[in-house]
């Protein structure tokens, strides 16, 4: 076993925690003295994924930002409605040109090194912090890690859901989308399968992303997502003839299992560090909140575990999690009280987790009471 040195700050994995911590870092300039490895198994040359998220002011990667928009449909069978997002905007981030532009800034960084390798292990030993790399050990002060090595045992009271799903960007022939108007849910399909539902992020009047997207215990069988496309393509939005001209297929874990946050040196960060939301699987943003917290806290000099959901929300999500699970309640049900009879800007700040308590008690009772309030006596 060889050691290859000792780093002030290692970053494990280059997906999309570990390369936001990293241009948090480059950006705030104060950390050009540190020594920081990146370390991942992957290249990241691959179009893998695409981010969507919203957001209300100009954020780190507005310059990569591929498709905005200002208004966005909720539909389902007996009511659809096209909400003004302001002061919030919608916007699109694919996965290729992520990071494209975060291994730019890394390489112009002369204190930051990139390392492709299988990462077997993190543990703490004395006061360092150690990557097991292949077969060698790295030592740091810090190691914040992104990977998931493996499912979470769950405790009591724990659900664990799999939000999956498949993506086609089509292009069609004759005019067949609205730019300006993307669709944000789409419940008028099949859900034999769980909570399923339909979004569509139009690029321009010929080209689309349309994703199938379920949340159960299990994933369906590939052939039912393409199904699943091509009914809605042909039925719902009347598309006769198009081609695929990319596809994408995502798993997120929708849990209210508590990750731990750190262990001694070892700083948990994204999906790995409970960055996922548990009703929602929207992980984009609060990665970049919680980045740009640990980033704070590195510079004043103090340790960066950051607690970043207040516990009313975790509560939230986690009756929220109960319901979808036992199935007491239809998905589509929910979020069609939610769209209906809330005010947008305030649904997406209680999404964020940044609504005010009297918004959150608005919000609640748009909601069947019953089965609520049955799920949150079973969590309590
Ligand atoms: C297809 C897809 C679409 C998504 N879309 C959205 C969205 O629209 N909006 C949103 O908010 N969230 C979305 N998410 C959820 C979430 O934002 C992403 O999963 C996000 O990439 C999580 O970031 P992460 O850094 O935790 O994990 P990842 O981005 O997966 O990064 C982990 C990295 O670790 C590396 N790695 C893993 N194991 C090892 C190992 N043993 N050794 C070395 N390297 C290793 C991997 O190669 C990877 O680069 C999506 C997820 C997927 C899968």
């Amino acid at each position: 076993m060889t050691g290859t040195g000792r780093y002030d700050y290692i970053i494990a994995g280059a997906g999309c925690a570990g390369l936001s911590l990293a241009m948090h870092m480059i950006h705030s300039g104060k950390f050009r003295e540190k020594k920081v490895l990146i370390v991942d198994r992957d290249h990241k040359e691959k179009n893998d994924r695409t981010w969507c998220f919203w957001e209300e002011n100009p954020g780190l990667f507005e310059s990569i930002v591929y498709k905005r928009w200002n208004n966005a449909w909720f539909h389902n069978e007996d009511f659809s409605r096209l909400i003004s997002l302001s002061p919030y905007e919608y916007k699109l981030i694919r996965g290729k040109d992520f990071y494209d532009y975060c291994f730019k800034h890394i390489r112009q960084a002369s204190n930051f090194d990139f390392q492709l390798g299988e990462i077997k292990g993190i543990y703490n030993r004395n006061d360092n912090a150690v990557l097991m790399l292949d077969d060698k050990e790295v030592l740091a002060s810090y190691i914040f890690n992104s990977i998931l090595f493996d499912k979470p045992d769950l405790n009591r009271k724990e659900y664990y859901l799999l939000q999956h799903f498949k993506g086609w960007v089509i292009e069609t022939d004759k005019p067949s989308f609205n730019p300006d108007e993307a669709i944000l849910m789409d419940f008028r399909v099949d859900q034999k399968e769980g909570t399923t539902f339909v979004y569509v992020m139009p690029f321009s009047k010929t080209k689309a992303l349309v994703e199938y997207t379920v949340f159960s215990e299990r994933l369906s069988e590939p052939v039912r997502y393409e199904e699943g496309l091509n009914e809605y393509i042909s039925q719902i939005l009347k598309i006769g003839s198009y081609q695929i001209v990319e596809n994408e297929f995502g798993v997120i874990p929708m849990t209210n299992h508590r990750f731990p946050l750190s262990n001694g040196n070892i700083i948990n960060i994204g999906t790995a560090g409970g960055q996922t939301k548990p009703s929602s699987g929207y992980t984009f943003r609060f990665i970049q909140k919680h980045s740009a917290a640990i980033i704070e806290k590195l510079a004043a000099g103090e340790n960066p575990v950051i607690r970043t959901t207040k516990g009313r929300f975790r509560f939230y999500d986690t009756v929220l999690l109960n319901i979808l699970y036992n199935q007491t309640l239809p998905g589509k049900k929910i979020f069609s009280s939610l769209f209906k009879k809330n005010k947008p800007q305030q649904l997406l700040r209680f999404l964020d987790n940044e609504s005010s308590f009297a918004e959150e008690l608005k919000i609640i009772s748009s909601l069947p009471a019953w089965p609520f309030f049955k799920a949150a006596l079973k969590q309590l």
